[in-house]
């Protein structure tokens, strides 16, 4: 199995509790040996230094780690000390994100877009990051149109990303459309696709409703079928989002991206069931 573009997505943890139960995961993980983790970014830097401190962990562990930034409900000023704040550390890779501000929070924003911080983040530090945008093969739920959509998403790449993330989808044809229309819009940049794998019913509906991922109906009757029985969802879950992953790695996908959650186990199932 090529692995040369496989990463691994954690949250920063709240608690010490919390940062314990990932280095834990982490260690298991590890050993999947994946190109590099990745760090969320609270929106309006709720979580800037849990962002870090993370991100330092697992680079003193020995693996490469990125963190997200997102530039909703912050200043330039603030985004430049925090790419300040990575340079120095010698973080060279990171995933750039408008993000979602909570509802209620009144935060301006200077940037207004991840095609505003991606170009901002090059006309600051030059080539010093490898930066990553995101994508949506379902279309962002805020998206006037999807043709909208993928123009937005071109500008942002041209504004200097170096590949794309997707949003976690469960149609692969939704993904390969996509790349087809990225692709003739002249975009060529690696495009990985999101994967999160299906642990809780419940939680997944709530995500799903969220951020715009179709939850297909065969897929939602089935998980609702099995009620409180956490094994058989867990293991309908690895099986649906294993063929998942090898149809898009045959398809030409040049990685995978998980949304580990802070979870070793679902992740690690489906990729020694790749691997195998
Ligand atoms: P943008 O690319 O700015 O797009 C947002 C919306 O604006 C889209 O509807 C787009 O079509 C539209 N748009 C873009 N440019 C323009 C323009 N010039 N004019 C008009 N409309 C425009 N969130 C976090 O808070 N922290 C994280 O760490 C985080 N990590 C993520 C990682 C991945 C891989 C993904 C897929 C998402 C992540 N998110 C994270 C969620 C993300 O912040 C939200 O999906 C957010 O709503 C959009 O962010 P974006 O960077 O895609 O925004």
């Amino acid at each position: 199995m090529e692995t040369h573009n496989f990463s691994i997505e954690f949250y920063p943890p709240k608690t010490p509790e919390g940062a314990d139960k990932l280095r834990i995961a982490r260690g298991k993980l590890a050993a999947l040996n994946p190109k590099y983790f990745s760090v969320t970014f609270g929106a309006g830097g709720s979580t800037q230094q849990g962002t870090l401190d993370t991100v330092l962990e697992i680079i003193g562990e020995g693996h490469a780690a990125a963190p997200h930034l997102s530039c909703v409900g912050g200043s330039r000023e603030q985004i430049r000390a925090i790419l300040g704040q990575f340079q120095s550390h010698g973080i060279r890779r990171l995933v750039a994100l408008r993000g979602d501000l909570p509802s209620g929070y009144g935060g301006g924003s200077e940037l207004r877009y991840a095609s505003d911080l991606v170009e901002f983040i090059r006309a600051e530090t030059g080539d010093w990051f490898h930066i990553e945008v995101a994508g949506y093969p379902e279309m962002h739920p805020q998206a006037r149109s999807p043709q909208d959509d993928l123009q937005n998403f071109a500008r942002k790449v041209r504004a200097g990303a170096n590949a794309a993330i997707t949003q976690y989808f469960y149609n692969a044809d939704a993904y390969f459309q996509f790349i087809d229309q990225t692709r003739a819009l002249g975009i060529d940049v690696p495009i990985v696709p999101g994967i999160m794998p299906i642990t809780n019913y419940s939680q997944l509906m709530r995500f799903s409703d969220m951020c715009g991922a179709e939850i297909p109906r065969w897929i939602r009757l089935k998980l609702a079928s099995f009620g409180d029985d956490s094994a058989s969802i867990k293991a309908f879950g690895a099986d649906v989002v294993t063929s998942l992953c090898e149809r898009l790695l045959k398809g030409g996908a040049p990685g995978l991206h998980f949304y580990s959650m802070n979870q070793a186990a679902a992740t690690s199932t489906v990729w020694q069931r790749l691997a195998g």
